[in-house]
Order: C-alpha cells, then structure tokens, then sequence
C-alpha cells in the first residue's frame, strides 16, 4: 500500500550517499533495536553505507536478533553524513553525543525534535517499527524478507506487551498476520528468545524488587525499586530490571506504577512509569524533563537527592493530577 507520507522520507534514503548511523535509544528495548535492525539489513541490501549505534550494550534477550552483534558502542569519534534517531524524541535520548551532519527521526513519541522534513514520526503508531514498516514497505515490499521481518515483529510485539497493551489495535493484529503469513515471522521462536532466557540472577532480583513495593495514596499508586547494591551483590545488569514496573503495575486498584532504578555509574536514578485506566503518565514525567507515551513514560533525577525525596515529588506530581 503506498502512502503518500511516507514518500519524501523514501526518496531522502533512497538517494542518500553518505555514511549513516541508525541510533537507538539508551536502556535500549525491543522497539528501538528491532526497528534499527530493520532499517540496517534493508539499507544494506540497497548497498548503503551504514552502521548502528547505542550507548548500552543490546540486553541478552535482544541478542538473538541477526545484526545485534554489530551494534558499535557510542560515543564514537567517526562522524556521520547522516544519524538516524530511531524510537526516540531527541537525539537527547541517545544518552550521549554523536557527531554528524544531518539528522533524521523515525519514531512514535509525541513531541520532540524535528530534524528535516523527511522525518517519519506517528504519534499514534503502537511501535516505531510500524512506521519503519511503512517506509520499508512504500519502498519496496519484496526487499523485506524474514530476518526484517522478524525484526519489526520484535519491535511491535514488545512495545504492545505482546499484543495486549492498550496500544495494540485491530492494525497491530493485522501488521502481525501479514509478518507471520507473508514474511515467515515464528511468533513463539520471538517470544521464546524475549521471555523464556531469564537468567536466574534476574528473579533473585526481582524478589527483591517485590519485597521494595509499597502502596501510596489510598492503594493507586505503587512504588517499587532496585537499589545499586543489589545489582552489584547478583552481578546483575540494568537490563535485568526490565518490565519489572508491570508487576507494580498488575496490583488491583494500582493506577500508576513507579519503578526507581539506582544507576550508580551514571548518577541517576532511573524512573519508569506505567499506567492502567485513563492516567496520562508522560504529563508527570515531562515535568522532570522525560517524557514517553500515556501509559508508559520514564524520567530522571540525579542520585544527590534521596530515594525518598525523589519518591515525594513523583507522588505530589501524580497526585496533582486527575485527583488520583
Ligand atoms: P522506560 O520506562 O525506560 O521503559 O520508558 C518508557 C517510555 O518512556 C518509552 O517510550 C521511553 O522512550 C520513554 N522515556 C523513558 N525515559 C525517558 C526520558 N528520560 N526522556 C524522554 N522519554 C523517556
Ligand atoms: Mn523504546
Ligand atoms: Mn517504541
């Protein structure tokens, strides 16, 4: 199906000459990798000039994902014709700079920047990789084959929950069905490989993270956390956290989940919130400079404010808002 949208950004790529970097977002998930990987195998099967780029390793449940092995770690010193900001509202979001000459912005968050104006951004699309299906597509549909497939399929299947977020619609089934039946997408080898290679390391931490959640403000909102040390006492990664936030979440009466990740290293705790119900969670996290979507959104604070403090000003935020 050809969209007219989606035209300016084909013909940008298509006749684009220089070297690209396809860059995903920092915490790196299945939607920033699964949409880059995309990109990168049909872009080099067009013969471009192209490499990927994330300033964290790519988490071990990505891993299988063919082309995951070739993500450079930034900063790098090479300079770029051309970054692509895949899954993400800014170049900000990348978490450290890149050094390039144009810059272009394939993504699903609302607001941001705007980079040209061949910039593919849909507030409404489910996933980034939606959108990069479309421009794959609206190039040429019989380039995508089933490792780009599956990529895409990765992308959309993690940022819909695997197709039961409040994002995930009748397209999002049909995307899905197209990917299977016309592409030779293996559903359950994806969700295999992204849930069932747990290391045991993660549920000892994740023990702990459920022994952190207390309940706020008459029981909606649900506060858990991962403190440094216990990374450190199970050699744990940040990766390891992930979706830790939806069993905050899953409580009955729990309108807004906070989960607070201690990055040492960085400086930061890292705040992820999740909603159910008509909470609009990317509002409290734009006020501590983050952003995000209605039912997921993340923000930071530095590590010089306590864990409490952080804790009250998300509280007083929340609680500003909607009457929680
Ligand atoms: P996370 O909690 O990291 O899984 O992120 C949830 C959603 O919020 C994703 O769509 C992220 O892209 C977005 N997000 C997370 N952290 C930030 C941030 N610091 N600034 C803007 N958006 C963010
Ligand atoms: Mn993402
Ligand atoms: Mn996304």
């Amino acid at each position: 199906m050809l969209v007219k949208e989606y035209v300016p950004a084909v013909e940008f790529l298509k006749n684009f000459d220089g070297k690209i970097l396809l860059a995903s977002h920092e915490n790196p998930d299945g939607d920033t990798v699964g949409s880059a990987l995309a990109l990168y195998h049909f872009l080099k099967k067009k013969g471009k000039n192209v490499k990927l780029g994330c300033k964290d390793p790519i988490p071990y449940f990505l891993a299988f994902l063919p082309g995951a092995e070739d993500y450079i770690q930034l900063p790098t010193e090479e300079e770029f014709d051309l970054v692509v900001v895949v899954d993400a509202s800014s170049v900000d979001r990348l978490g450290v700079p890149v050094k390039a000459k144009q810059f272009m912005r394939i993504d699903h968050h609302k607001g941001g920047d705007f980079y040209c104006e061949c910039d593919l951004i849909e507030v409404d699309a489910p996933a980034t990789a939606k959108v990069v299906y479309y421009l794959l597509s609206n190039w040429d549909a019989d380039a995508i084959d089933e490792t780009i497939a599956t990529c895409i399929f990765t992308g959309l299947a993690t940022d819909t929950g695997f197709f039961i977020n409040p994002n995930t619609d009748g397209e999002v089934f049909q995307l899905a069905s197209l990917l299977v039946d016309k592409y030779g997408v293996n559903p359950h080898y994806v969700a295999e490989n992204i849930r069932e290679r747990n290391p045991l390391r993660r549920l000892k931490l994740l023990s702990k993270a459920l022994d952190s959640i207390r309940l706020e403000n008459h029981g909606k909102v649900a506060v858990m956390y991962v403190l440094q040390d216990w990374l450190d006492e199970l050699g744990a990664q940040y990766a390891d956290t992930e979706s830790f936030v939806n069993y905050a979440r899953s409580i009955d009466g729990v309108e807004v989940a906070i989960f607070i990740l201690e990055k040492a290293k960085e400086g930061v705790w890292k705040v992820s919130l999740r909603s159910k119900g008509n909470f609009d969670v990317s509002v409290v996290c734009e006020q501590f400079g983050g952003g995000g979507h209605k039912y997921a959104a993340g923000c930071k604070f530095p590590l010089e404010k306590p864990l409490e403090e952080v804790i009250n000003d998300l509280l007083k935020e929340i609680e500003k808002r909607n009457n929680l």
